[in-house]
């Protein structure tokens, strides 16, 4: 198997290094992941890309610590969850209500829809916080990969959207960003097979 370099920077392969194509925004709410264990190998996961691209961002890992972590996440402050449950409010009909709230910080599960869905019922203090999901209506730009944050988004558009809708933030650098990388993947797996 031929190993490939990776940039110590982003962290992709050099054949795929974004670093030229960070530009970080500042999100002006706290933002925390809640990552399966699974998601964070995932070469095609769009947290790095967040990390990258975003300042005021924490990813949580399944650890040790994990569940004082989710706890603390859960408890302090008045935290707002984003995950489609059968009491979770739709965000973009909702978006004034939901400024309103004012919301220290928000959180996102980083996982397949179907180990976000066991994350969500193996941790009862998630129930415990207002939940929001966005409307459907949004076409993902992930072509590599459906991600399960709802049926199309990604975390990254998840957290865009966010952001942009409710915080005004300009989200173009970080869409251009997780653009840049699907077409040098692409481009890197077409040469691949070629
Ligand atoms: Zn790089």
């Amino acid at each position: 198997m031929v190993s490939r370099l990776y940039c110590k920077t982003c962290h992709y392969p050099y054949s795929t290094c974004v670093c030229d194509a960070v530009i970080p925004l500042y999100s002006p709410v706290p933002i925390a992941i809640i990552q399966h264990p699974h998601e964070a190998r995932h070469a095609k996961n769009t947290c790095r890309l967040l990390q990258l691209g975003l300042y005021n961002i924490q990813v949580n890992r399944a650890a040790s610590t994990f569940d004082d972590k989710l706890t603390e996440l859960c408890t302090i402050g008045r935290p707002a969850l984003f995950f489609p449950t059968a009491q979770s409010v739709d965000f973009d009909a909702n978006h004034q209500r939901f400024m309103k709230n004012r919301p220290s910080h928000l959180l996102f599960i980083d996982a397949t829809w179907r180990k976000a869905k066991k994350l969500w019922h193996s941790n009862p203090v998630l129930h415990t916080i207002p939940q929001w999901h966005l409307s459907p209506a949004y076409s993902s730009r992930y072509h590599i990969r459906k991600s399960s944050f709802s049926s199309s988004l990604s975390t990254l558009e998840a957290v865009s959207h966010v952001l942009k809708k409710g915080y005004s933030v300009d989200t173009s650098p970080l869409l251009n960003l997780f653009s840049v990388m699907q077409q040098r993947t692409q481009r890197y797996a077409t040469n691949d097979v070629q």
